[in-house]
């Protein structure tokens, strides 16, 4: 039975790509003084401009240069699972405010009422191209998916999912780290999630973790690392302090193309870099061939 929250995160993920259209139509009218309101995105990286239509279409990859946009979660399931088959599971925790920070849970009240999500991280059942599994996601829109106690929690619980379920388990990741306003509890997670993933281990089951730009930090320093199989997304960054950190710290130049997927996959961090369009054909491939080798 599909859950009617999921049709709430829909209906508001319409609404806030509404808000979010008209910002980029302003501050693009602005830049330019000659761009239609709401009909034009722009890449970061070439500066390309072309209908939003367009970019949708093509599942958010720059048609000009192939730059991989941020994605969020509801777009993410909808270019990876069949249509019909996700349910969201594990909705509705409560994030608190352990330290006491400054705002902090205005702002968490206010991403949910934007995002339709409870918190940064989404799980549920689904079927990649007939392959069931459970996913999950981390979505960068939201507090830049950042790992508190209640992610930190949900990963847990995807993954206890996934032991219960004797499924396979794909988590797309996409975060800026621990977060900074949970301090010690944020960085409890990385080990209450590295421990979850040693279980899955240990049952034979399948963990294919997929990294998309940024994958920093806590979680790329705990489960986002620990896949039986890592595949990224081109371009992404992917690492745990940033370069400007590394730089002063060791006093030197960092390589070029530091910490992108290209260069984790060259010194073996990674195990394939997969084109966005290519991605669902790639998760299905591998979660076919897992069920047939331990059939
Ligand atoms: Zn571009």
């Amino acid at each position: 039975m599909k859950r009617e929250i999921l049709k709430e995160a829909f209906l508001k993920k319409k609404q806030f790509r509404r808000l979010k259209e008209t910002d980029a139509a302003k501050a693009d009218a602005k830049a330019k003084g000659d761009v239609p309101k709401g009909l034009y995105d722009k890449c970061d990286a070439c500066n390309a401009s072309f209908p939003q239509k367009e970019a949708f279409k093509n599942k958010l990859v720059c048609p000009n240069c192939q730059n991989h946009f941020r994605i969020r979660a509801v777009d993410r399931i909808a270019m990876s699972a069949d249509p019909q088959t996700f349910v969201e599971k594990g909705y509705g925790y409560i994030t608190l405010n352990p330290l006491f920070q400054d705002g902090y849970e205005q702002k968490i009240r206010d991403l949910k009422k934007t995002t339709g999500m409870d918190e940064a991280y989404v799980y549920g059942d689904c079927e990649i191209r007939q392959e069931p599994c459970i996913i999950g996601i981390l979505d960068s829109h939201f507090m830049m998916g950042s790992m508190g106690s209640v992610v930190g929690e949900k990963v847990t619980k995807s993954v206890e999912y996934a032991l219960y379920k004797k499924r396979p388990l794909v988590i797309f990741s996409a975060s800026g780290g621990a977060r900074m306003q949970e301090g010690i509890y944020s960085l409890m997670q990385m080990a209450k999630t590295s421990a979850a993933i040693r279980k899955m281990h240990q049952q034979g089951l399948l963990f294919i973790s997929v990294l998309t730009h940024p994958t920093t930090g806590g979680v790329s320093a705990s489960f986002a690392m620990l896949g039986d199989i890592i595949l990224a997304e081109p371009g992404a960054l992917i690492g745990f302090a940033g370069p400007r950190v590394i730089e002063q710290t060791i006093r030197q130049s960092l390589p070029e193309g530091f910490q992108r997927a290209e260069f984790l996959l060259e010194k073996g961090m990674i195990d394939a870099i997969v084109h966005r369009h290519d991605m669902r054909e790639t998760l299905q491939r591998l979660l076919r061939m897992h069920r047939q080798g331990g059939a």
